[in-house]
């Protein structure tokens, strides 16, 4: 297994495998409790993670990437506060930004 993405947020690890799902790519999700619970793991270590077949790694890479870079239909990232917001959201929750501030 391999991994290929993991974030602080399972929300981002959600939508990750959910692209990856819609690839045809049947990921793997790892740590979805454990965050929080062993106190002397890095933290990158203990980050909700997806992993992948070894040879379905570099398709869901490139699935990743495609989707990250995608305009429309996909989270993005506030450009005030760095909040991730999903597609259907045009202004931050957090900051009150709209979608047009967008990077
Ligand atoms: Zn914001």
């Amino acid at each position: 297994m391999k991994r290929v993405f993991r974030a602080a947020s399972l929300i981002q690890v959600a939508h990750a495998r959910n692209v990856l799902l819609s690839a045809g790519i049947h990921s793997e999700l790892r740590n979805q409790y454990l965050a929080g619970a062993l106190g002397d793991l890095p933290m990158l270590e203990t980050w909700p993670q997806l992993y992948v077949d070894d040879e379905d790694e570099q398709v869901a890479l490139r699935a990743l990437a495609r989707a990250a870079a995608a305009p429309t239909g996909v989270s993005w990232t506030c450009a005030h506060c760095g909040e991730v917001l999903e597609p259907q959201f045009t202004q931050c929750w957090r900051c009150g930004s709209t979608v047009s501030d967008k990077h």
